[in-house]
């Protein structure tokens, strides 16, 4: 396999672009190889510009859980496209975009679209903080939500990829008001809201997804949700990875617990920049232009956004045997990687959640963000290469899941498979 036109490009980017990239896990530096650059892609395989094809489970980071290029999406959106691109005026696509938000999730009655995941979570806490009237927020460790400066403190994602605990350029002040708890520990937030009685909120992944995944125990997200109440402080859920993915209803559909708020992001945009925070009416229309709490986008619930995203979940509420059809995938996905773990006898530990999946390189369980720290770094670099060479483009970092989609057929489950065996065996020496 050659990469040499990657590896070009790459040069000529970094001479322009911070490290080379628009976001830092796309410059593969914790597998320590110049990135693929990508040409095109069609359901589940993508390109690069070298003309190597792999089977991809990056799809975006998440959004794409209908695969790439989806043909009921892209033939579409052309027409949406020659209508006009973004008009800074309302349009109806948007309250039909809300609505489905709003049937799908109990707790949400009404929603805001923003641009991002990352503006979702951040407008999220302020409209918390003001309902609250109270300063403080708690975070988990290893949790990642968006890169606004009250949650950089302890993240995931390429934080912990890249191992920046705290940002520089966050301010000591705004760092003050963000304790971080511990994932799964509900004695940590009962001791934090015992300690302090000006906790706006609680802000949480129901299933990590950006520390590796890992699944929060049912009592600690009903603790919680209890523990929130019990000190007049709101419960968000980050779902902006599990939104739509883990179910149509997300986790709190699994798991039978309404918060307060709700962010989403991903899914909801087919592939095109969307985020959204949603929640009870009554907080809600504290936000402009009904109540004081500002917040506002030039591209906020862009036409094409909207298109790309409504659709994707027309596709999904239509379909709901999609939801265990993925979960199947991913249990073979797991159970034909456990064969291989077994029978070379190595440390490597499979968490899965629904169709949520990851591959630690450390003995489990791993139910804890100690635990997630104790998995081998190097080892999954040399797991992911071997991969790579072999044709399946896994996440370039042991702190993210395994993303599937629609795509995914059984034939590149086996396929990848077989390559884990091979590639295990690289990275153990076996
Ligand atoms: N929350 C979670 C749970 C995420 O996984 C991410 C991104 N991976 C974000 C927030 C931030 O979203 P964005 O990258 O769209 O800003």
């Amino acid at each position: 396999m050659e990469f040499e036109k990657s590896k070009k490009a790459f040069d000529e980017a970094k001479k322009y672009i911070p490290g080379g990239v628009n976001s830092p896990v796309r410059a593969f530096g914790s597998v320590d190889i110049a990135p693929i650059f990508i040409e095109k892609a069609k359901g589940s395989k993508i390109y690069d510009i070298d003309g190597n094809e792999y089977i991809d489970y990056i799809c975006s980071w998440g959004p794409l859980i209908l695969g790439h290029s989806n043909e009921k999406l892209v033939n579409g959106i052309e027409d949406e496209f020659k209508k006009g691109t973004s008009y800074g005026l309302p349009t109806q696509i948007e309250t039909k975009m809300a609505k489905k938000i709003v049937d799908a999730y109990p707790s949400v009655e009404k929603v805001r679209m923003v641009n991002s995941g990352t503006e979702a979570t951040m407008s999220a806490l302020r409209l918390a903080r003001a309902y609250t009237k109270k300063k403080k927020i708690i975070k988990f460790e290893g949790c990642y939500h968006g890169h606004s400066d009250g949650l950089l403190v302890k993240s995931g994602s390429g934080t912990l990829t890249y191992g920046i605990p705290t940002s520089p350029g966050v301010n000591s002040t705004v760092i003050e008001d963000t304790i971080v708890c511990e994932y799964n520990n509900i004695d940590s937030v009962k001791k934090a809201f015992q300690d302090s009685d000006d906790i706006a909120a609680v802000i949480v992944e129901p299933v990590a997804g950006n520390m590796g995944v890992v699944e929060a125990k049912k009592e600690f997200l009903e603790e919680l949700r209890k523990v929130t109440k019990e000190y007049n402080s709101l419960l968000i859920f980050d779902e902006v990875i599990t939104g739509f993915r883990l179910s149509y209803s997300g986790a709190q559909g699994i798991y039978d617990i309404n918060p307060d708020l709700t962010c989403f992001g991903k899914i909801i945009g087919g592939g095109l920049p969307v985020g959204a925070y949603g929640g009870k009416a009554e907080i809600m229309d504290m936000i402009a232009p009904l109540g004081g709490v500002y917040q506002a986008g030039t591209l906020s619930g862009n036409p094409l956004a909207m298109y790309m995203g409504y659709n994707t979940l027309e596709i999904l509420e239509n379909n709901k045997d999609i939801y265990d059809d993925l979960q199947e995938k991913a249990k073979k996905l797991e159970k034909g990687l456990n064969e291989h773990i077994e029978k070379l006898n190595i440390d490597v530990t499979i968490n899965r959640v629904k169709a949520m999946i990851c591959i630690f390189m450390s003995q489990g369980p791993v139910d804890s963000y100690s635990q997630v720290m104790k998995s081998d770094t190097d080892k999954y670099a040399i797991f992911f290469k071997e991969m790579l060479k072999q044709g399946i483009l896994l996440p370039p970092a042991q702190f993210e899941g395994l993303f599937l989609s629609t795509a995914h057929t059984d034939c590149d489950i086996e396929k990848t498979i077989d390559a884990a065996g091979e590639a295990f065996k690289v990275a153990f020496r076996k």
